[in-house]
């Protein structure tokens, strides 16, 4: 049985206090679920959300991470730190990373080899554009995208990993795939696990689709066969809100 996972990516939002207030005002309210809850925080507040979320059924991510232990890379952060700060998922690869700042499939890989040796579970993100979908080219490149993440990872970890099927032209722009749109490629997702790492893991892998969920579809987007969670931007910000698809 695979854990549904809901993600909450505040991207570059919220001050320290904010972050406290959000994390005290929805503790209460999402500690019934039997789903795994995730908050993905900016750097500056992942002490405090690390502080805030003590007794709480609520994760802490990050939403990046260097690939190195440590060295002369001005602005990085290394999973060593992270993992000295008590996070335990790191968003790998969102399609802003790399969009805005030239991540590529190899650093993508470099990043959950090295989450990996540091006992990070990666959350890994991969999906079209909106021409890609058009030209009929989404199955391919989100193909070629998972191979190159998983290349180097042992089968006895892949279950660690978590997918997140990420259209671009899905995120932040109120456009939600159907659902049944997200599930076919999260169904060909695993399909690719299937094939790389054979019929026993390809069941235990979660796959999260992400891209203008809210509280309105996250109820249609869980009821698919395949897919096994959501990565929310947007709607993750108000407590509201990430309540309601918690709770879904
Ligand atoms: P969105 O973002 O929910 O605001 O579309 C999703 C994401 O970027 O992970």
């Amino acid at each position: 049985m695979r854990i549904p996972i809901i993600a909450g990516n505040w991207k570059m939002h919220k001050t320290a206090a904010e972050s406290v207030e959000f994390v005290e005002s929805i503790k209460d309210q999402v500690k019934g679920t039997d789903v795994e809850v995730v908050i993905c925080a900016p750097y500056t507040l992942i002490h405090s959300v690390k502080e805030a979320i003590q007794g709480t059924n609520i994760k802490l991510a990050a939403q990046n991470m260097h690939w190195e232990d440590q060295g002369a890379y001005t602005g990085e952060v290394s999973p060593i730190m992270l993992k000295e700060l008590g996070v335990e998922y790191c968003i790998i690869g969102h399609s802003e990373r790399r969009q805005y700042f030239n991540e590529t499939d190899e650093t993508v890989n470099k990043k959950v080899l090295a989450a990996l040796k540091h006992n990070i579970k990666p959350i890994v993100c991969v999906g079209e554009t909106l021409e890609q979908r058009e030209n009929g080219e989404t199955d391919a490149l989100v193909k070629a995208q998972v191979v190159k993440a998983f290349a180097g990872v042992p089968a006895e970890r892949v279950a660690e990993i978590v997918i997140a099927y990420e259209p671009i032209w899905a995120i932040g722009t109120g456009k939600t795939a159907t659902a049944e749109q997200a599930n076919e490629v999260i169904y060909n997702i695993r399909e690719v696990i299937r094939d790389l790492y054979g019929e026993e893991i390809y069941t235990e892998i979660r796959i999260q689709y992400g891209g203008s969920v809210k509280p309105s579809n996250i109820e249609e987007i869980m009821n698919q066969e395949d897919i096994d969670g959501a990565l929310v931007g947007g709607a993750s910000l108000k407590p509201d809100d990430f309540v309601g698809l918690v709770n879904f």
